[in-house]
This record gives C-alpha cells, sequence and structure tokens, in this order.
C-alpha cells in the first residue's frame, strides 16, 4: 500500500476528532456551502487549499480540464452537479477555475493525432473546440507554452459560456442572483487570475483591489423593452 493510501486509518482518530464539532454541526443541520467551483482534475490544484475552506464551505466538481459540457449536449455529472447546486443549495456564486501547465489544455492546443488511443479524451475535449479555434484565429502566432495557456485562458471563457446555457444559472443570471467568476491558477508563481467582465482580460487578483468578476450579478429585464412599447 502506498503512504498517501495508508492515511485513510487516520481520519476517524485524528482528521475527524480534531475537526468533531464542525462535522456533528454539517451533519445534524446540514450543508450550506458558499460557491460551486468547477475545476481541474490536476492533483496540483486544489480548490479547498487556494480557498482556505473547511468542510462544508465549498460544492465542487472537478474534471480533466475544468470543462462544463453545455446543457443540451448529454446528462452528465457536471450538468447534475451544476443544477443540484443551483436548485437545491441556493449557491449563488460559480467559479470555473482553470490552470498553468494544464495536460488537458495541451491536448487541446496540440495535435489531435496525438489523442487517437483516448477516444473519451477526445470526445470530452471537442466541449472546448471554441477555446482552440478562438486561440488559433485571434493569436495565430502564438506557440508551445504561449499557445496552451491562452487556450486554457480561452478554454474559462468558453466554459463560463457553457454554463450560461444550463437553464438554472441562466435563471439565476436573469434574477440577478448568481455572479459568475472565471478563475485561472498560475502554479509556478502562485498568482491567481480572474477574468474581469467588462474589460473582458485576466487580472492579477491583489488583495488590495476589487475582485474581478467575470458576470456579477445583477438582474436582467431585456424583455421589459417590449412590454412597455406594447403598453403604449
Ligand atoms: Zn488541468
Amino acid at each position: 500500500m502506498n503512504e498517501v493510501i495508508g492515511r485513510v486509518f487516520d481520519f476517524e482518530t485524528k482528521v475527524f476528532e480534531d475537526s468533531r464539532a464542525l462535522y456533528s454541526n454539517l451533519a445534524t443541520n446540514g450543508q450550506s456551502p458558499k460557491a460551486l467551483i468547477i475545476g481541474c482534475a490536476d492533483s496540483r490544484i486544489v480548490p479547498e487549499q487556494i480557498l482556505q475552506a473547511q468542510p462544508g464551505d465549498l460544492f465542487v466538481c472537478r474534471n480533466a480540464g475544468n470543462i462544463v459540457p453545455p446543457y443540451a449536449t448529454q446528462n452528465g455529472g457536471v450538468t447534475s452537479t451544476v443544477e443540484y447546486a443551483v436548485m437545491v443549495l441556493g449557491i449563488r456564486d460559480i467559479i470555473v477555475c482553470g490552470h498553468s501547465d494544464c495536460g488537458a489544455m495541451k491536448g487541446l492546443a496540440g495535435d489531435p493525432a496525438k489523442l487517437e488511443a483516448m477516444p473519451n479524451v477526445v470526445a470530452w475535449l471537442r466541449h472546448g473546440t471554441a477555446a482552440r479555434q478562438v486561440v488559433d484565429s485571434s493569436y495565430p502566432d502564438l506557440e508551445d507554452g504561449d499557445r496552451v495557456r491562452a487556450v486554457s485562458l480561452e478554454n474559462v471563457v468558453a466554459q463560463l459560456a457553457h454554463l450560461r446555457t444550463h437553464p438554472s444559472v441562466a435563471t439565476g443570471i436573469a434574477r440577478g442572483e448568481i455572479a459568475l467568476h472565471g478563475w485561472f491558477v498560475d502554479i509556478h508563481n502562485g498568482q491567481m487570475l480572474a477574468l474581469n467582465g467588462e474589460t473582458n482580460r485576466f487580472e492579477v487578483v491583489r488583495a488590495d483591489r476589487p475582485l474581478p468578476v467575470a458576470q456579477p450579478a445583477a438582474k436582467r429585464l431585456a424583455a421589459d423593452f417590449s412590454y412597455q412599447e406594447a403598453a403604449e
């Protein structure tokens, strides 16, 4: 048994014991996590560590490439997790979090022929095609690491767009109840980037500045105009 697997012996006697009151409260009163974070399965990117979160703080969905399939495509784990988070847990902040040196994004940015032996990965990464094509079109001169980084950043933008296709999320956005966040972790220097929806750029997160938000919570009344016109 490897050393990591062996740590299971310590959960009941040490980890749980040290947080007994917290677990007791969560078991009695249920969970009310404050955010849904959709991150990469990469072992180096740990949402709970980035946000210094305790059990009960975060609803987490991790997969290769921090991908959110658009609503209509399939019933899958991400779709169900998003729906439950919004409809049942009432989560108001949804974060899509990418990262540097991402294996999935290298696959998405690179030669598709190299992925031939992994048909499921190929099918999954198709949800990132928009990011790849945006980079091909808007940043055609980027190569290697710079290209992967650009694809990774554009992939966060693409997955936020997919998130908006989920009816539960679309409804929450229209009601001004849900905010969307696009984050990127640079694991080479620990820097956090956040997408600013007003400037459409990623900005470095700094404690002395407001947090850049991809889509702040704001009630939308797109249909109001026609009602007014019709009434006149
Ligand atoms: Zn990754």
